[in-house]
């Protein structure tokens, strides 16, 4: 059974107020926050443990060394990848998709190359794209979601033609919290013999992921949103793929042997992990995880699940609120707007003055929001330890909002 006081109990952070009133921390699109166990795995790896990694040969730099490779294998199991040599450690998603886009997308692409991706992905599942379409003219060929704000599998697989090189498409929309049907988009576009990237940085913080079984040939996932620190992440890179893949930063680890004249690579993945890492934040991020897995990530999802729809039952009554994307199975994350002139700056002022924090703006997902039709949203993003008293309070300030400005 789910308990979701005893989860709330591990995070001290929800303990404190904000503006005088008890904190409603639903800004966990952007980041979560830490439990005890990844705060107290930080001090320790500081205050106690602390040394470079791969380099010495004392006690400090073996013992943290072993902490900190332990987290491959920990990753390994959280997203079930088939070795833990699949996994390349680095600081989140934005670093792990460029790294797709520098070590296996630039040398294999030429002029007129496509590469097929949805209006909903975040800039991190943009940009690198944007640097292949201005450096060597990779064409983008875009798929936009229904009017529900789910992604037709259907569509997707029919914007690949004989140039389509990689299709990039998010496990979870950032914005309107949708859940796309990867394994059906990997299994059609293989089929076709393109490899597909999916953008995990949503999708691994709410629901369990199975990269095997989805498919996937990249699946990046960031550090700080799975309850982890920030500068902490990883992305899973299927053997086949990770064969392929020309190193992207050079420097210290990554090699076997130096000399004037060459250079030698280690073996993957120490081969695309270049200079020293973020050695404790990543040994939070193992912390993190396991944390999760204790918890199991399906009660996880079951738990948002319902948080999700009581919110949508409240939402309901409220006419003038409009949200945007209802795709069936959506997760917890709710982007509103209010009619009567309250702009998102203005929600997410009055709540954070009630102690609520949101998001709000554009959400990294400009292409989305022009296809929405809309400049800005306020986001509430729920998390593992968010209650339905917190989606009265969210509703009760939205109510402020739009009694405000009407
Ligand atoms: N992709 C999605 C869907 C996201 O929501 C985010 C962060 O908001 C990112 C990528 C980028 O993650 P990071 O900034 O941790 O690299």
């Amino acid at each position: 059974m789910y308990d979701v006081n005893k989860v709330r109990a591990d995070f001290p952070i929800l303990a404190r107020e904000v503006n005088g009133q008890p904190l409603t921390y639903l800004d966990n699109g952007a980041s979560a926050q830490k439990p005890q166990a990844v705060i107290d795995a930080v001090t320790r790896g500081y205050d106690n443990e602390y040394a470079n990694v791969h380099r010495g040969l004392h006690y400090l730099s073996n013992l943290s060394t072993d902490r900190y490779e332990a987290v491959r294998g920990i990753i390994a199991r959280f997203l079930n990848a088939g070795s833990e040599d699949e996994i390349i450690l680095n600081s989140g998603t934005t670093e792990g998709i460029n790294m797709v886009a520098y070590s296996w997308a630039a040398p294999r692409m030429v002029e007129g190359d496509e590469i097929v991706l949805s209006t909903m992905e975040h800039h991190a599942n943009i940009v690198p794209w944007h640097f292949l379409r201005e450096r060597q003219g990779v064409r983008l060929v875009w798929v936009d979601p229904e009017p529900d704000g789910s992604l037709d599998p259907a569509k997707v697989l029919a914007a690949i033609t004989p140039r389509t090189r990689l299709v990039a498409v998010t496990h979870c929309s950032n914005v309107l919290g949708t859940v796309v049907d990867v394994k059906t988009i990997v299994a059609g576009a293989h089929d076709k013999g393109v490899p597909v990237l999916v953008d995990g940085s949503q999708g691994a913080v709410h629901m369990k992921v199975d990269v095997q079984d989805i498919g996937a040939d990249f699946y990046p996932i960031t550090g700080h949103k799975l309850y982890g620190p920030s500068g902490s992440g990883a992305i899973y890179v299927r053997a086949e793929r990770l064969a392929e893949m020309q190193p992207f930063m050079g420097g210290g680890d990554m090699i076997r042997e130096v000399t004037k004249d060459a250079v030698s690579y280690a073996d993957p993945p120490m081969k695309f992990e270049a200079g020293t890492p973020a050695i404790v934040p990543t040994i939070g991020l193992g912390v993190a995880l396991e944390y999760l897995m204790d918890l199991g990530m399906d009660n996880v999802a079951a738990h948002e699940a319902r948080l999700a729809s009581y919110a949508r039952e409240r939402f309901k009554a409220l006419n003038w609120l409009n949200i945007q994307g209802d795709a069936p199975g959506k997760a917890a994350i709710f982007s509103m707007t209010v009619e009567g002139g309250a702009h998102a700056h203005d929600i997410s002022t009055i709540l954070d003055k009630k102690g609520i924090a949101v998001r709000a703006g554009h959400h990294c997902a400009q292409p989305l929001m022009e296809h929405l039709g809309v400049p800005a949203t306020a986001r509430a993003s729920f998390a593992l330890y968010n209650t339905e008293a917190e989606v009265d309070r969210l509703v009760e300030g939205l109510e402020l909002c739009h009694r405000l400005f009407s």
